[in-house]
């Protein structure tokens, strides 16, 4: 067949680069016995009675379009979840929308604030979509890295060298994709007093807010001067383990959620309704279920930890989420190096630090979210893999 013409498509997408972690998962899709730490998703199957509740709509007959910004059930729902577990209150009615994902939720918080040529400060090693996100609404990425010496925390300094005229928003993560970070209330007052001073908003992706073991969590809108500033986005993807079900949310101060809202109208019309009965019946009732996968998660993070510090891969102890992000310093290998010889020598499947930003690089990302079982053979498989390079 004749090759298309690349003008057919816009510039813009050609420039985009495919994500790294692709890669990878096309390498261990051909392979045989392969124990994957690569995957970001819960291990976990959604909790019975939430798949229930979307089998009842369906048998119901529920099947049409709600409201745009999602059921008002459930916006009251989410304002009463946020209320409740992070003190933070947003109006049902005019400052919620119910989104595919919290991927949509972090498209349309850029398509509304960015103008041609806006800047958005991306703090590295991050989620692989940021960047991308922000050049498709047409702004600017500005990368700013947060070191391994300072346990991957971004420090108030480097974000006020990097902010300038053109800066309109920070992209803040925590807990933290790639490396489990997570930023504790002063951490968090440190970095608003610097986007006050600079009259910046903050879009903060708090889709792992759940998944905190260690310290209690603070939701950025709840620091003093930051509600007024801040686009929250969250999802049942990750706590609630729904990946597949498509459904988060973003909360925001009422204009600039109404100027999300005209986008997602036009472009989704409304998250898919099964999902959105399905996410009432885990906002009332999965609270047990969420502190059951938190109790795992947490056995298996300290396992990881543990495990790779005896190996010699130093491993900090990340707070949240479900990654641990150990240095593979002292191999002498390169992320990618490291990661594709793993994969085709031990089959165990990790993600190089390098896809995630500049300084990752010197790491790789291992998901914990997976079976004790699978967590020890793939710790067996490293260890023979080291012992094999140190030979
Ligand atoms: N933000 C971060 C930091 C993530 O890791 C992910 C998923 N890997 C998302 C957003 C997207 O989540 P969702 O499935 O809700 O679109």
């Amino acid at each position: 067949m004749k090759q298309l013409k690349k003008e057919y498509l816009s510039k813009k997408v050609q420039d985009l680069k495919p994500s790294g972690i692709r890669k990878f998962f096309d390498l261990a899709a051909g392979m045989k016995d392969v124990v994957s730490l690569g995957v970001g998703e819960p291990d976990f199957v959604t909790p019975w009675t939430v798949r229930e509740a979307a089998i009842l709509s369906i048998e119901q007959g529920y099947t049409s379009y709600s409201a745009n910004a999602g059921f008002l059930e459930l916006r009251k729902e989410i304002a009463g979840y946020m209320n409740k577990q992070f003190n933070l209150t947003y109006s049902p009615q005019s400052e919620i929308i119910v989104t595919v994902g919290a991927s949509q939720a972090i498209d349309i918080a850029m398509r509304a604030i960015l103008n041609p040529g806006e800047e958005v400060i991306i703090i590295e090693p991050c989620f692989v979509s940021y960047s991308p996100m922000v050049e498709m609404a047409g702004g600017v990425p500005v990368h700013v890295q947060a070191l391994k010496e300072n346990d991957f925390k971004i420090l108030p300094s480097q974000l006020d060298a990097v902010i300038t005229e053109k800066t309109k928003a920070i992209m803040l993560c925590s807990p933290n994709n790639p490396t489990g970070t997570m930023l504790n209330k002063k951490e968090l007052e440190d970095i608003a007093m610097i986007a006050i001073k600079h009259d910046v908003l903050v879009i903060a992706d708090e889709i792992y807010a759940e998944l905190v073991y260690d310290e209690e969590y603070t939701s950025l809108p709840s620091v003093e001067g930051m509600r007024e500033r801040t686009i929250l986005i969250s999802g049942f993807s990750k706590g609630f383990a729904m990946t597949g079900w498509r459904l988060g949310f973003v909360c925001a101060p009422k204009e600039m959620s109404q100027a999300m809202l005209k986008i997602h109208q036009y472009a989704i019309m409304c998250a898919p309704t099964m999902a959105q009965f399905a996410a009432i019946e885990a906002l009332q009732n999965g609270r047990s279920d969420i502190i059951e996968m938190v109790k795992s998660y947490r056995r298996r993070r300290n396992y990881m930890v543990q495990s790779f510090n005896e190996i010699g891969l130093t491993c900090h102890s990340p707070g949240g989420a479900f990654y641990v992000f150990p240095s593979i310093e002292s191999t002498g290998l390169s992320s990618e190096e490291f990661a594709e010889r793993l994969l085709l020598e031990e089959s165990v499947a990790v993600v190089p630090g390098n896809v995630f930003g500049e300084s990752g690089e010197g790491h790789i990302r291992c998901s914990y979210a997976t079976s004790m079982d699978q967590l020890q053979e793939a710790v067996k498989r490293i260890k023979h893999f080291i012992s094999k390079l140190e030979r």
